[in-house]
């Protein structure tokens, strides 16, 4: 079978369209009456108003700040507080945001909600080729954090056989993807080169390690890296976007060029970055707004996730019909100014992956020496380099940073092991600006 839900994924936009509409009426009257945020924001908003996805516009935007506000509230339902939206007593699962920019923000799962997020997961495995025969290795501690978790339960419901990895260390892992013959994967694209480079270092060749399809998540995942990682294992990889507020939302089919948006789960807004008032056209960057239309415990209508993605064409080689994102561009929140200059970490993570396979971990720190913003690019390279060929790298490396960033940077050389190993979310960006 080469569809997840061969009617869906098949139907032609404009019907995905009246489907998504209908949906997210009975989703925003359902907020209204059961999300106590919801009760007070859409309290001038009356749903017989909203006739045209046009009339979507009219109603506010709801920003994770937010969601850190109104779980404060309504102590009874401690600690969702205003954001549940079924009773309490029909929690089945708790998860959380990583908290990577605050507060971390509660989540509560019914059984029914987490149900339609698998649903949702299962056509992001299915579009990356995860069938009955694969036996998937999960290297995490999946923890409050709920990326493998979905992961886990719908590689269940599509049919895979799941071998949770969580209380190993990373040779641990490798081994265990040894002795039980994995074929599959899911991880961080960071923990995925971690495994890789762990796996060398016990003279394993990571592409003899059976591993054929690898499903990244929790992290973005720059075209580099994801290239760097089929090459190593020997594998095909694929991307998905999702948060933990909405779900994963869209993913990479077999053609890997760009990423599905999951129809009709979602309704999705990208919108023009000045005004936030009007849909982008193909090819463009906006911000996405999402609205979850099955997720009755934790309600969320036109979640602005302030992430930048570039809008794609409909109509795709593999004939599914729903619509696309090219690329994700980066969280608006990610961009900095530095030196009076746009910089993008991701920028950086690009050309490292693209230009120099010998370095294994990188991260970069900004301080400020007196009136001037510092840049330090601090590497670690793969032991077996040689001294005269490490400042070769060197200095290849400041030189690439300049022309990429237009920002000079001091490039460090560390030991080995200097460098933190991420298993969930990496945070190699430092603003160290404004820290004492
Ligand atoms: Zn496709």
């Amino acid at each position: 079978m080469k569809y997840w839900n061969p009617y869906t994924e098949t139907l032609p936009p404009e019907q995905l369209d009246a489907i998504e509409f209908a949906y997210f009426k009975e989703y925003l009257a359902y907020a209204k009456t059961h999300s106590g945020m919801y009760r007070e924001k859409l309290k001038d908003i009356n749903v017989a108003d909203i006739k045209t996805l046009e009339d979507v516009r009219k109603i506010p935007f709801t920003y994770k700040d937010d969601l850190r506000v109104q779980q404060e509230r309504e102590p009874q339902n401690f600690p969702y507080g205003a954001l549940l939206g079924v009773d309490i007593a029909e929690v089945s699962a708790f998860r959380q945001t990583s908290g990577t920019t605050g507060k971390p923000v509660y989540v509560p799962e019914s059984y029914e909600s987490w149900q339609w997020r698998v649903e949702s997961w299962c056509h992001i495995l299915w579009m990356a080729g995860f069938r009955p025969r694969h036996r998937v290795f999960l290297p995490v501690g999946y923890n409050v954090y709920v990326a493998f978790w979905e992961c886990h339960y719908a590689c269940e419901k599509v049919g895979c056989e799941v071998v949770p990895g969580g209380a190993l260390d990373t040779i641990g892992r490798v081994n265990k993807i040894i002795e039980v013959k994995a074929n599959a994967m899911g991880c961080t694209p960071t923990y995925g080169l971690n495994i890789a480079e762990e796996a060398m270092k016990m003279g394993i060749d990571p592409k003899t390690m059976g591993i054929e399809r690898m499903i990244c998540a929790g992290e973005p995942l720059p075209e580099a890296t994801r290239k760097r990682l089929e090459e190593l294992y020997g594998a095909k990889v694929y991307d998905h976007i999702g948060g933990t507020e909405i779900c994963g939302w869209a993913a990479m089919c077999e053609e890997q060029k760009g990423l599905h948006i999951i129809e009709p789960f979602f309704l999705i807004e990208i919108l023009d970055r000045e005004t936030l008032s009007k849909e982008v056209a193909e090819g463009e960057i906006g911000v996405v707004v999402i609205t979850p239309l099955g997720r009755h415990s934790f309600p969320m209508i036109r979640f602005n996730t302030n992430d930048m993605v570039v809008k794609g064409k409909g109509g795709c080689a593999c004939g599914r019909t729903s619509r696309k994102i090219m690329e994700v561009v980066g969280r608006a929140d990610d961009l900095r100014k530095i030196r009076g200059v746009l910089f993008s970490p991701k920028t950086v993570e690009q050309f490292i992956r693209e230009e120099f396979p010998e370095v294994v971990e990188f991260e970069i720190l900004v301080e400020r020496k007196g009136i001037m913003d510092e840049l330090t690019l601090r590497t670690e390279l793969q032991p077996s380099v040689g001294k005269d060929k490490a400042e070769e790298i060197k200095a290849r490396l400041k030189e690439r940073a300049k022309v990429k960033t237009n920002l000079t940077m001091k490039v460090t050389l560390e030991p080995e092991g200097a460098l933190p190993r991420y298993t969930l979310k990496a945070k190699r960006f430092k603003d160290l600006r404004g820290v004492k």
